[in-house]
């Protein structure tokens, strides 16, 4: 048995060392981790080339078990449990920590959360962590609640491809299940010229968001910590109806 753990940030980055130090009297810790940053890249999966996964010689916070991989974060969960886990039962996969909060529309985006949904494509019980920080000492506080609950989370267990959405702010005061809360971008792109003379371009965006209560969003924002459950299934089911009505 083994705990998978992934991070969008990189191989290198500290969230996903403070996690591996967290979690690694828990179980066995095996991290297959992209060779460097894969932020906002969402569900992406290397199709169109091959990829390799290569073992680190070195630990990470005294793990031996370190692989990096060229492709996406989802690209690692699928190859760390069909290949470096081959065999193994994986009892659970943890994404991030990510620096930086990942919030309402922000799920739709992020590879960190990406990766856990796919975890949870493949039956595994998943779970996504995010900071509001890349201070060293919120990764570490970060890591030590996944630690704390982890044993609770796996013997419950969650539904069908199901799997958890937590957001971590500065010196927490509590816990709160949340909803995914409205939180958008408004579509910005920066124009430039290269030294050549060719246009090029720079998306980017402002944040749009509204304080609904018990969101992901209130929650964070009044320093507790978010834990939505979400699903893969993306249907709206208010619409289902008047949809069906109007159109057939
Ligand atoms: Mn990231």
């Amino acid at each position: 048995m083994a705990i998978l753990l992934t991070n969008d940030d990189g191989i290198y980055s500290e969230g996903l060392i403070a996690l591996v130090n967290a979690l690694r009297d828990l179980d066995e810790v095996v991290v297959v981790a992209p060779d460097s940053e894969r932020s906002s890249i969402g569900h992406a999966i290397t199709l169109r080339r091959p990829l390799r996964i290569n073992k680190l010689c070195i630990d990470i916070g005294g793990c031996k078990n370190v692989y990096t991989c060229d492709g996406t974060p989802v690209d690692c969960v699928i190859l760390g449990v069909s290949e470096v886990l081959k065999g193994k039962e994986v009892r659970a996969i943890i994404s991030g920590i990510n620096k930086g909060l990942n919030l309402g529309i922000d799920i739709v985006y992020s590879g960190t959360v990406a990766a856990a949904m796919e975890g949870a494509l493949l039956g595994i019980t998943s779970v996504a962590i995010s900071a509001d920080s890349t201070n060293l000492e919120v990764f570490k506080d970060a890591a030590s609640f996944v630690r704390s609950f982890l044993p609770k989370l796996l013997e419950k267990g969650l539904p069908q491809h199901t799997f958890l959405n937590i957001n971590f702010p500065k010196n927490p005061r509590g816990v709160r299940i949340t909803k995914q809360g409205y939180r958008v971008y408004s579509g910005r792109v920066l124009k430039y010229e290269d030294p050549w003379g060719e246009k090029c371009y720079w998306i980017s965006g402002d944040v749009i968001e509204r304080l609904e209560y018990d969101s992901d969003i209130w929650a964070v924002s009044n320093g507790y910590i978010s834990v939505t459950p979400l699903h893969v299934d993306l249907t709206n089911y208010e619409c289902l109806g008047s949809l069906r009505e109007w159109y057939l």
